[in-house]
């Protein structure tokens, strides 16, 4: 059965500037990818190249092209067509992602069943998804959280020059969970000193506080925290990184865009889970599919993220849906994502 395969540049806007620690923007491109099958069946797929990790528009089109000669005669090895994607596009986990992503689709498509159904997953089990609060002055931060007024939990962004008045803005607010990403934008002292702040306003989770390569750091922190659990995201990217964060951490943070592959992100579950983890799973700026694709392992995380589309103006596609921070996963095959 020969694949064809097909992609395009999609432009996203967010409905406001989203910042992080390390900068922001209002535009987002990502690549859609389509691998059509000789029925005409379709599987969608969706890069979204960060430069934080080394990736690009231009790296994800190459990597494209060395995997358009690399297609599975058997869409139905996921396993050994994942192989194949990781030697031929090593450099581009985001590439190797839609890849992923759209094989899951269009076997999905062939044996008529939603993803996670094919994984022997209860939707109903995946937890409730926050919405995130880049980094902004108090005025906007306050329009933000009237904004995500149909959201249960608040994921914010940290690691400004004003994180304090950030935290007193929302509390001002809402008395919504809140859940705080650093990005690692603090030090150890900063990361510290945050601590009685962040338990003060009742923040139940706090990702990344630190550089991802100061483990060290991040466990000083962890050992330091009132009982707020420890996330890391940019220290773990793939699975086998788990084992060398384990015993600085409480979880560790999923994204397709840094794990390259469905099958991985299952992986990583799994290894998370056997030293006694929880489990993530994040996003990024994305449309629905890739959105869609990270909902449907969320039945087997702890906590979820899965506001990427949500942030966005401009969606094509309808995918997983997210009803008062419930996420809710398509019924019809594969990924269930159709155009808007
Ligand atoms: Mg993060």
């Amino acid at each position: 059965m020969a694949l064809r395969l097909e992609h395009e540049v999609v432009t996203l806007h967010t409905r406001h500037p989203f910042i992080i620690a390390r900068g922001g923007r209002s535009d987002w491109q990502v690549v859609v990818v389509r691998l059509i099958d000789s029925d005409g069946v379709e599987g969608w797929g969706e890069a979204y190249p960060s430069g934080y990790y080394g990736e690009s528009i231009e790296g994800v089109q190459a990597a494209l092209t060395a995997a358009r000669g690399a297609l599975p005669a058997n869409p139905f090895d996921l396993e050994g067509a994942e192989a194949c994607f990781r030697k031929v596009a090593p450099q581009s986990a985001a590439a190797r992602g839609a890849l992923s992503t759209a094989l899951h689709d269009l076997v999905g498509k062939r044996m008529g069943q939603p993803l996670w159904r094919l994984w022997g997953l209860d939707p109903a089990r995946a937890p409730k998804s926050s919405f995130t609060v880049g980094i902004d002055a108090p005025e906007k931060i306050r329009q933000k959280v009237a904004e995500a007024g149909q959201y249960p939990i608040l994921k914010i962004k940290l690691g400004s020059d004003h994180d304090e008045e950030i935290l007193k803005t929302i509390r001002a607010v809402t008395d919504k969970p809140i859940r705080v990403d650093a990005n690692a934008g603090w030090t150890r002292d900063r990361a510290i000193a945050m601590l009685p702040v962040l338990k003060d306003y009742g923040v139940e989770l706090l990702e990344q506080p630190l550089p991802p390569a100061d483990l060290e750091g991040i466990g000083a922190v962890r050992r330091a925290s009132p009982g707020i659990p420890v996330v890391v995201d940019e220290s773990c990217l793939v699975a086998t990184d788990i084992p060398a964060v384990a015993a600085y951490v409480d979880g560790i943070n999923i994204k397709l865009a840094k794990c390259g592959s469905l099958r991985e992100a299952l992986r990583m579950i799994a290894t998370a889970r056997a030293h006694g983890l929880l489990v993530m799973v994040g996003c990024m700026i994305e449309t629905s599919i890739a959105i869609t694709a990270a909902a449907h392992f969320a039945p087997l995380v702890d906590v979820a993220d899965l506001d990427g589309a949500a942030l966005t103006v401009d969606d094509p596609y309808v995918g997983a849906g997210i009803d008062h921070g419930q996420i809710t996963l398509p019924t019809s095959p594969g990924l269930g994502v159709r155009r808007r």
